[in-house]
Formats: C-alpha cells, structure tokens, sequence
C-alpha cells in the first residue's frame, strides 16, 4: 500500500491522501452509521481502509482507479459515510476514495430544471444554489445537510419528497451519469437514464459516479407543522386520508406517543403531553387556510407550525426518516429498527404486530408514493432481544403482508427484495471487471 500511495503522490503530488499511520483518520473514513445494527456492528468493527485518498476533480479520480486496477487493490468509494447497512465500509480493506471535494453544481437548465451536478456535492449545498432560480430536489434524505448527491444514488433510497416523487429508483428521477470505469486505463463514460439505472442503488460497487443529471422541482416554501392526537386511530387515518385531498404535502411522519416523548423538540414548540401521538407535516403555505380546522374534525389539534429554513434548532425534517430512529437510540442505545412498507388496510396488520410485541415495536410511520398509489412505510424501533426475536418480529410482519427492507444486512440485494439485478451485475462486469469496487457488496457478481 505503500508503494500505491507513492505512486499517487509522484503522480499527482495535490491529490489529499491519509496513510497507515493516520490511523483515526482512516478508521472515521471506513465508518458509516452501520451501528444501527446490532447485527452488522460487530461484522463490520474491525474493517478498515489502508489508505484514504480524498479526489476534487476528474483526473485524479481516474488517476485512483488506474492505480488500483493496475495494482489489483480494492477500491471503495466513499460520499459523506451517513449510510446505515455499512454501505462504504472496505470489506476487503484497499482503498477508500472520498469525494466530497467533487462537488460542483455544472449545470441547470433554465427551461427545464434538469440538472447536472458532482457526485460529491451536499445536497443541501445544491438546493441553496437551486433556490434563486425557483427550483429544489425532488428527494432529499433527512441527512440532507450533511450527505452527498452520489451517496444518495448509489446508497440511499427516497425519504422527504417521497410521498410526491416515489423513490429514486423510479423511472424518471435519474436521467444520466457520468462515470469512471475502473480499469488499467480507466474510461469516462456518460450514460443515459436507462443505461444509468443498474448503477442506481447499487452501493458503488459497478462504476465511480462523477456527475449525475436529476429533475429538479418548482420551488415550494414549505410550512412545517407539528399535529398532536390522542387516539392512535385518528392518528392514522388522517394520515392516510391527507394525501388524497387536494392539498399539496412534501412529507407526512406519523410517531406513537413514546417515540414523541423522547424526540428533541424546538423549544418553541410545545412538547407532547403524556400519549400524545404527533403527525409531522410538512405542506404548501396555501393549506394554513384549510387544514388546522380539518385536522380539528378529525380528532387533530395544530400546535405549532413555522416555515421550514427559518428559525434556529432542528429543522422538523430531522426529526423524521432514520433522524427518528437516531435520536431515540441517542437515548435508548439497546433499541434497533425495521423498514417495511405495511400492507393496506394498514391498521389491522399494525393491531396484529401490537398485539404480538406490544411495547418492544414501536411505530414510526411515512407516507410515500410507491408504484403510483400512497402507502403507509413502517421504520419501527424495536427493543433489541437478539437475533432470533428480530427474525421471529420480520417474520411476522411478511406473514401478515409487509415488504420488508432489512436493514441487518450488508449486500445490495438483501437490503432489497433478495432479488439479484442481472443488469447490475452486467454493468459491474462492463466497467469493474476485475471486481475491485466495494467487493463483497453485490451477492450477484459473488454468485455468478
Ligand atoms: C440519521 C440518518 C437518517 C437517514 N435518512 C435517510 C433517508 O431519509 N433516506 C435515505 O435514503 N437514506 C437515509 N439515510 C442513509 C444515508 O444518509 C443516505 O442514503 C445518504 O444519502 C447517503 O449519502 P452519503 O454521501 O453519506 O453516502 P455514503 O454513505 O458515503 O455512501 C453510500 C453508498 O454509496 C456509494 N457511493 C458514494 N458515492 C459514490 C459515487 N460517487 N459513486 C459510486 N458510489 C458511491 C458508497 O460506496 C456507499 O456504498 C439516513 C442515515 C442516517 C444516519
């Protein structure tokens, strides 16, 4: 390795690289938040990198992807490190390739709105320089602020937005990648959205994304609105019936009474009184007119509401998606979670799942679009009692109608629907033909 970081440094002697005895730093760059499972914890603790190289513009990238392709050394690629299935953890050590340095905003179209932007870029970075020309991201997931646009492609999947725009994996939210293969002379391709698509949540491990070309959406300023219940019931079907009114919502997070009790709440809003449910919603500033006497009628009670990017603390998106979930292990340490999309009529699988596991499941909800209708998503926390209550709680919730998306494994393709991608596994014989990037990650390639 340490011959690699020499030849980097005589080829390029700008290139940003953290070497073997850096070894704080190569551990944080071989991390992400995997610690949301107890199960893939001590999988992953003792994985590191052996050498870090942080890239800010194309040819060192594929300066990187030569180096190691001649050398025959792993290569993963690495965003901001927010996944949670240990998506940029290096399996087989070799090198981590950092990209937030790449994070140029190349181009917006003013007739359109489709953009071209750096892999690298934050997307909270990107909808700032959106804002003046009226346009924003589809998708943004609650680690918005701090998360990149090509981690969220390769590892993420949908959160705010999702109810309007489904999730990134839907025909129409990628249109084209630029990507480096990685090869003894690595090529620069441009691909359109169909030949993009394996590369879409495929955790890095068939292609260097560089620069991807997205819709953006007509900017909204949205309200932020925080709704308290005192029945469960009324909770959820305000929940389901909301959306299919003819006012405009960009999120809807339902959390039971527990869960609100122990969210960190900006201090001016009032915190839940003892039971209390809370919807978290976010709307178009039209709905203020309509919405806090609909939601009266139906057991709903407005008790704060702001507008969001204005104000100090927590913007109520991060209180929502994966946001609930770190927040209450920041408290509850021994507590995991589940994803799942809840079988319709949702109310009585999640009375079957109450009734079985009572106060060890706890229901965090998000509406969001999947395959053209609204559906209800589950991320519930559960008290963790070992690996056989978490298979006895997945089981149960597939028994009843659930689709689960376990976030206690590390492939692409068991984080999904257990379905290997042939297209993936095409795409990563076409530019990683060695099988260098992110190995252990695609079951497919594994099993080919
Ligand atoms: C508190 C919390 C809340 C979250 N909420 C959400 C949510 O609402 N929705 C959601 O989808 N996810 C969520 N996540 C997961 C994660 O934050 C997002 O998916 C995020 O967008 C990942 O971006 P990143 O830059 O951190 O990617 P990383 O974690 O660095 O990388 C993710 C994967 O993408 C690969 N990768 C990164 N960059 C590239 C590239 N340029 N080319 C090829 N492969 C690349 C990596 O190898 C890795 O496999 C959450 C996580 C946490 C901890």
């Amino acid at each position: 390795m340490a011959a690699l970081a020499e030849t980097l440094q005589q080829r390029d002697p700008s290139l940003v690289l953290v070497q073997a005895h850096q070894r704080a730093a190569l551990e944080l760059l071989s991390r992400d938040f995997y610690d949301f499972s107890p199960v893939l914890e001590p999988q992953f603790a003792q994985r590191r990198a052996q050498l870090g190289v942080r890239a800010g513009h194309l040819d060192q990238v594929r300066l990187v992807a030569a180096a190691c392709a001649q050398a025959g050394i792993p290569l993963t690629v690495r965003g901001a490190g927010t996944g949670n299935y240990g998506q940029c953890v290096p399996l087989m050590g070799g090198v981590v390739l950092e990209l937030t340095a790449l994070n140029g905003l190349r181009q917006l179209d003013p007739a359109s709105g489709v953009i071209e932007v750096e892999a690298g870029a934050l997307l909270s970075a990107i909808d700032q320089q959106l804002a003046p020309a009226g346009r924003a991201l589809r998708l943004l997931p609650s680690t918005y602020r701090t998360a990149t646009i090509g981690g969220f492609l390769a590892g993420g999947s949908g959160g705010i937005g999702s109810l309007r725009w489904g999730f990134l994996r839907d025909a129409g939210n990628l249109l084209g990648v630029e990507m480096v293969t990685v090869e003894p002379e690595p090529r620069l391709l441009r691909l359109d959205a169909s030949a993009s698509a394996p590369l879409n949540h495929a955790y890095g491990t068939n292609g260097i994304i560089t620069a991807l070309r997205m819709p953006t959406t007509p900017a909204v300023a949205w309200q932020q609105l925080v709704v308290g219940f005192h029945q469960w019931d009324q909770a959820l079907e305000v929940a389901r019936q909301l959306p299919a009114t003819a006012m405009l919502f960009n999120s809807l997070s339902l959390l039971e009474a527990p869960i609100a009790e122990r969210l960190p709440w900006l201090a001016t809003c009032p915190p839940p009184a003892a039971g209390e449910h809370r919807l978290l919603v976010v709307a178009a500033p039209d709905v203020m007119d309509v919405l806090p006497s609909w939601l009266n009628a139906r057991g709903g009670c407005l008790h704060w509401h702001g507008a969001q990017g204005v104000g100090r603390g927590l913007p109520l998106l991060e209180l929502t998606w994966n946001h609930t979930t770190l927040h209450w292990r920041a408290q509850m340490p021994d507590w995991t979670y589940l994803q799942m999309l809840l079988p319709q009529p949702e109310a009585l699988a999640l009375k079957a799942l109450r009734q079985r596991w009572g106060n060890d499941l706890l229901w965090h909800l998000e509406a969001v679009r999947h395959q053209g209708s609204v559906r209800l998503a589950a991320l519930p926390l559960l008290r963790w009692q070992g690996e056989q209550q978490l298979q006895a709680v997945m089981d149960h919730a597939v028994q009843l109608g659930a689709v689960l998306f376990n976030p206690h494994v590390f492939t692409v393709e068991d984080g999904g629907l257990g379905d290997i991608d042939a297209d993936q596994v095409a795409a990563k014989r076409a530019y990683d033909p060695a099988g260098l990037l992110n190995p252990g990650k695609l079951r497919g390639w594994l099993e080919r």
